[in-house]
């Protein structure tokens, strides 16, 4: 029997998941974990929505160079209510709790990466919808360590995808040590993490330039402060235009990378400005960044990986959204859409977010 948890009659046995098996995914009915069954540090999360993140593709396609449990149920932006605290985990969290799964479900606490904040490096890192199963299933089995409380004012909705676009690009923001005034380049600024870079950006008081395709993501980036918009299937020389975006034309101080594909990263340390900052955040399989050592080196530029948050930029990016200052642009759909959502993010025909309620 779980420390603490709701009447147990009350959680089902079985429950709707979505389970990856040979690069194929399928809505099935799966066991629930019962309270009962939670080992020390885990706690029992029915998940109300959560978002779709391009991870969960590559993670389903398998393109990235490593190996993912298999059968995989995926997510990792789920929002959703504690049910059950295996016995004896020492935690705050209290049954009713509203709380978020994120992408980096566990990791020591203990070790030198954790102890300096880059918890995502930890070698113990466990992985929401990767290395244990995600929040695409309505009862989720998390650790309680790294479950981030959602703030009561912000709905769950959308909470979810700041759980990982929202934290990821804060990060990033912050990594880039771009500061207020400055100009940033956001390209894959239509997709889920670019148009929350784009608003993370100017609550930091940055001045944004938002790179994709299309008219509706132009007019969603636009609508979101975006002060100039270059659509790369338009543009045959990006480095021109990048900066040509800028006032004195040297380019911006910094570029946070978000696309799924390579090509957003070939010219990207030629167009930030003497001194500025590359930040890699996609993460496209096999992709390479060029980088010409002599202009490099000569004209200071730096290239950083940034990859997700550690627990205090999660909560620092959900304030933020709580605030409204940062708000999502999403689709809700029904679970069951899930592999449609998949193609739509293939084909990169996804404006914004989507949102899965996986109770509809
Ligand atoms: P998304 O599909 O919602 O958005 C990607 C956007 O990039 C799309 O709007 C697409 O049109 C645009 N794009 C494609 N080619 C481009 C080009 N050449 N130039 C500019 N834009 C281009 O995907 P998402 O959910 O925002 O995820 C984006 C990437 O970030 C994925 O690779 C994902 O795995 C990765 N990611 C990384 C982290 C991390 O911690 N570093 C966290 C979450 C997601
Ligand atoms: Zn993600």
């Amino acid at each position: 029997m779980g420390q603490q948890a709701i009447n147990p009659e009350q959680i089902p046995k079985t429950q709707k998941a979505a389970v990856v098996r040979d690069k194929k995914v399928a809505i099935e009915t799966v066991p629930v974990v019962q309270p009962s069954e939670l080992k020390v540090g885990e706690a029992l999360v029915k998940v109300l929505y959560s978002g779709v993140c391009h991870t969960d593709l590559h993670a389903q396609l398998g393109d990235w160079p490593l190996v993912h449990k298999e059968p995989l149920i995926g997510g990792h932006e789920g929002a959703g209510i504690v049910v059950a605290i295996g016995e004896h985990t020492d935690t705050d969290l209290k049954i009713g709790d509203r709380v978020g799964i994120k992408w980096l479900a566990d990791s020591c606490l203990k070790c030198d990466y954790c102890r300096q904040g880059y918890e995502p490096l930890c070698h113990q890192a466990l992985c929401s919808g990767f290395s244990v199963d995600g929040s695409f299933q309505q009862y989720a089995v998390s650790f309680a360590r790294h479950l981030t409380k959602i703030p009561e004012s912000l709905p769950m909705d959308k909470a979810a995808p700041i759980l990982c676009a929202g934290v990821t690009v804060y990060k990033a923001l912050k990594q880039s040590n771009a500061r207020a005034g400055e100009w940033v380049v956001i390209p894959g600024a239509g997709g889920g993490l670019g148009h929350l870079a784009i608003q993370y950006a100017l609550y930091m008081g940055l001045r944004v330039i938002a790179i994709d395709t299309g008219a509706q993501k132009q007019a969603l980036c636009t609508k979101l402060g975006a002060e100039r918009w270059i659509d790369f299937r338009e543009t045959d020389d990006i480095v021109k235009a990048v900066k040509a975006a800028t006032p004195d034309g040297d380019g911006p101080h910094a570029a946070i990378v978000t696309s799924a594909v390579g090509a957003a990263y070939e010219q990207a340390l030629e167009y930030v400005r003497p001194h500025g900052t590359v930040v890699s955040v996609g993460l496209p399989p096999d992709a390479k960044v060029s980088a010409d050592v002599f202009w490099t080196t000569f004209l200071e530029k730096q290239l950083k990986g940034s990859y997700v948050g550690n627990r205090q930029d999660a909560v620092e990016a959900l304030d933020i959204a709580a605030s409204g200052r940062v708000e999502t642009t999403y689709t809700t759909l029904p679970f069951a859409k899930l592999p449609e959502v998949y193609g739509q993010m293939h084909d990169g025909s996804l404006v914004g977010r989507v949102v899965l309620d996986l109770w509809a």
